[in-house]
């Protein structure tokens, strides 16, 4: 006969299974969603550019907003004039738009292709003679304008849907006991005043330094939930972890899962700001589709719930079952609360780009 504790942990097990279930179908609907797909689609419209002019897009960027032209420090989308009006967006008026360099590009012929003195270019329209290749090549590069897209007024740009940071009181006891994991690991937790002192994010962990910092203005509720995530990065993800060079999105997946089933068993709903995050980071690992990627992670995540749960001594939701992803269940136990939702976070692609491979930043 199973002792009360053996049968309280196989309780929780499948109370961790359920809610992994129910997080894998919220991401589903959220990724099958028409506001979804519209955000996607649009994305899609924009290509890649090439570094440099990445950083030239910045740099004039980062003036507008200096100069108070534009409202935000990083740039959304980006869009010559043209391509702006393609998609319902006119250049507002007295907005100078950002110099980048294109491409200009001439095409080549040549019947010896492995002599590089023989290639000619070919004037416009001009055919190669019988037996000689032709070959593209960039041959110098013209200024070209574009516009972010908080310059330009018209139709709505899809946005996916944004996690919204927790907001309200934090579970009794939940930061020191997660603080104490986090520490016990060799890791010192640090308290920043605020995001510019973490790479905008809420939270980072940095494996070099053995730090885990999280940054103070916001709700306590959001606070803890935070630190939830980075102790999953903590026990998951170090360089000396066997599955360290995975893709980053899984990393994300797999933190913020374990944050929610950690905050779910004291009572607190974090799916407002775990669902998009999970489907965001889910969908940016290529080759498989988002809902594929939470399932995977299900088995990793649900064991290190667990370990952690076993080593708090807070109080936890004494039933086993957790609020949140299930907005009909009735919530027990004296942590629970309704989270409520405020400030969307900061624009994703913007955070991408100052991601450093030895920082697991948790934001998007
Ligand atoms: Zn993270």
């Amino acid at each position: 006969m199973a002792t009360t504790r053996e049968s309280t942990r196989e309780q929780r097990e499948a109370k961790l299974d359920e809610l992994h279930e129910r997080l894998t179908s919220a991401v589903e609907q959220l990724v099958s969603g028409e506001d979804w797909r519209r955000a996607l689609a649009f994305a899609a419209r924009f290509r890649a550019r090439s570094f440099s002019n990445t950083l030239l897009i910045w740099a004039q960027h980062a003036g507008a907003y200096e100069a108070g032209r534009v409202p935000d420090p990083m740039p959304s989308y980006v869009a010559g004039y043209r391509q702006g009006q393609g998609l319902g967006r006119q250049v507002e008026k007295g907005q100078s738009g950002y110099m980048i360099l294109a491409p200009v590009t001439g095409r080549f012929a040549t019947a010896t292709p492995s002599d590089p003195e023989s290639w000619r270019r070919l004037g416009k329209g001009e055919k190669p003679r019988p037996g000689e290749v032709v070959r593209s090549k960039m041959i110098t590069a013209k200024p070209a304008y574009v516009w972010d897209a908080s310059q330009t007024a018209g139709d709505p740009i899809p946005e996916p849907p944004a996690p919204k940071l927790l907001e309200g009181e934090a579970p009794v006891g939940l930061w020191d006991g997660l603080a104490g994991l986090v520490e016990e690991r060799g890791f010192t937790v640090l308290r920043v005043p605020h995001e510019g002192m973490i790479h905008g994010a809420n939270g980072v962990t940095d494996y070099t330094a053995k730090t885990v910092a999280v940054r103070e203005n916001m709700d306590p509720a959001a606070q803890v939930k935070t630190l939830a995530h980075e102790l999953g990065h903590v026990l998951l993800h170090g360089p000396d972890q066997e599955d360290a060079r995975q893709h980053r999105g899984i990393g994300e997946v797999e933190a913020e899962s374990a944050a929610l089933m950690i905050g779910a068993a004291h009572g607190m709903d974090t799916s407002g700001y775990t669902i998009p995050y999970v489907s965001t980071w889910a969908a940016r690992v290529d080759g498989k589709e988002p809902v594929e990627i939470v399932k995977a992670t299900g088995e990793r995540v649900r064991k290190t719930a667990l370990a952690i749960l076993d080593q708090l001594d807070t109080v936890q939701v004494a039933n086993g079952t957790p609020p949140g992803l299930d907005r009909d269940t009735p919530q027990h136990g004296h942590a629970a609360r309704e989270p409520r939702r405020v400030e969307p976070f900061p624009e994703p692609e913007a955070q991408m780009a100052s991601a450093t491979p030895a920082i697991q930043r948790q934001g998007l």
